[in-house]
């Protein structure tokens, strides 16, 4: 009987939106939780900075020392929602040391220390959970680690950021401005006070690294991947896109390449990018995540839901907390690191995408074939050219605004072209620069 086992003890660190749905989940759901795990889970303690009486959990339970409540010989998991990298990282090592299994939705961590993280949890024979710090709710860690285990996946690519998306979705929608779309994002409480985090691109690259290593069996860090984030984004953008067929999404890509030697590297990179409107990603709108996973037998796989929010992100932590609680019942762990690949990364010069490139050019004769000229020259192979508006001066018209869609071409020959533009005396100014993802060659 379920009840008559030795109960598992549990230490939650942090109590925010994330903390306080896991402690709600385990005290509410306790006996469902009891009789899937085999034993009861008990919570320990759960740290946080402020211990105070009106926090929701019985004052007894709270403490500030978070390295004690972990250290505890009645802890045998620990769950650590409460971020940021430090102090979350030595609690975790800690805990580790100490023989107890770490479930964490730490993104920034995992993917800055998952080397340090993993070889302390080998060495104690516990797991290490992270599903919560990929899109939420969404399951796509434990997917990729054991459903496809036996499969070669090629390509994963995801809406991984919320905020951005969110922000994204709206100037699509409204034909706002960064800044406002921003601003209402942040208003509503999409958008954290210093946003930096999310529109410069370093959330979804820390989740690039995280989704990169498992589904490549290769270790890659956050600093391995190429980022930008969507603050260069405009209305204008959004205008040519819709008249191209397309919408913009910051996108989240992990692929592996074979190079022209036969060799295999990975790549990793974070940007926003024209989706076409038929594209499955490119229905994913406001707060949601999608990842799209391609594996060489599966095929096409589609993973969308909730990727943050107490609520969901707690659901994805549950998940893994009753497999790490199982496994101390039962005995067995859950899959090790896998990093027997050892890829190399491949750098972002090196990668083919199409690119859209948006010019005010001066209103004279010759000017499209000297512009046409330098893409050829380097080897961009011109799929289209669109004029897209007039630019005057008071009235006079002194030029032209015009868009060049491109067929696959290396990111270095692209930067070398738009440098050349850049000099070029009818070209008065490169207004956009932007890749096309998922439209064919
Ligand atoms: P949050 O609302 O800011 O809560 C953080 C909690 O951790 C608070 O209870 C805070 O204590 C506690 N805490 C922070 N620093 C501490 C320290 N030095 N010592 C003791 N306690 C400390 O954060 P959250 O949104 O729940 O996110 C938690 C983690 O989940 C982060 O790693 C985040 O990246 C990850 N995550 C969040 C989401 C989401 O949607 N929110 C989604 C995926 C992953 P006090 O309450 O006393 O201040």
């Amino acid at each position: 009987m379920a009840g008559e086992e030795k109960p598992v003890g549990i230490a939650v660190l942090g109590l925010g939106n994330v903390g306080s749905e896991v402690v709600r989940i385990i005290e509410e759901s306790a006996e469902d939780l009891a009789a899937r795990i085999g034993a009861p889970l008990v919570l320990r303690g759960v740290g946080v900075r402020r211990v105070a009486d009106d926090r929701g959990v019985p004052v007894e339970l709270l403490t500030e020392d978070i390295e004690g409540l972990v250290a505890r010989e009645d802890v045998d998991i620990v769950v650590e929602v409460m971020g940021p990298v430090e102090p979350a990282r030595k609690a975790i090592l800690t805990a580790l040391e100490r023989g107890k299994s770490v479930i964490t939705a730490n993104k920034a961590l995992m993917a800055q220390s998952t080397g340090e993280l993993a070889q302390a949890a080998e060495k104690a024979r516990v797991d290490l959970y992270f599903e919560a710090a990929v899109a939420g709710a969404i399951p796509v860690i434990r997917p990729l680690t054991q459903s496809l285990a036996g499969d070669t996946v090629v390509r994963v690519a995801g809406i991984v950021n919320g905020t951005t998306n969110y922000i994204l979705s709206a100037m699509n929608e409204t034909g706002a401005s960064y800044d406002s779309a921003l601003a209402d994002a942040s208003a509503l409480g999409y958008a954290e006070a210093d946003p930096t985090a999310d529109v410069e691109g370093y959330d979804a690259a820390a989740k690039a690294a995280i989704l990169a290593s498992i589904a490549f069996h290769t270790r890659v860090t956050a600093d391995d991947v190429y980022r930008e984030g969507i603050t260069k984004v405009t209305a204008e953008d959004f205008e040519s896109a819709k008249a191209l067929g397309c919408t913009i999404k910051l996108l989240a890509i992990c692929e592996r390449l074979t190079t022209g030697k036969g060799k295999q590297k990975v790549s990793a990179r974070v940007y926003p990018a024209l989706v076409p409107l038929d594209h499955p990603l490119a229905s994913v709108s406001g707060a949601f995540n999608a990842v799209v996973v391609e594996a060489e037998a599966a095929g096409r796989l589609m993973f969308y839901g909730q990727g943050a929010g107490g609520a969901p992100t707690a659901s994805a932590v549950m998940g893994d907390l009753v497999m790490a609680a199982r496994n101390r019942v039962q005995g067995g762990r859950g899959p090790r690191e896998s990093k027997y690949a050892k890829l190399p990364i491949a750098s972002i010069g090196v990668i083919p995408t199409r690119y859209y490139v948006s010019l005010y050019v001066k209103d004279r004769p010759g000017v499209l074939s000297s512009v046409a000229a330098e893409f050829a020259k380097r080897e961009v192979s011109i799929a289209e050219v669109r004029q897209e508006g007039i630019a005057d001066d008071g009235g006079q018209r002194v030029g032209a605004r015009i868009a060049v869609l491109t067929h696959q071409a290396t990111d270095e020959a692209l930067s070398e072209t738009i440098s050349a533009l850049e000099e070029l005396d009818a070209v008065s100014q490169v207004a956009s620069v932007l890749r096309m993802e998922g439209a064919g060659e």
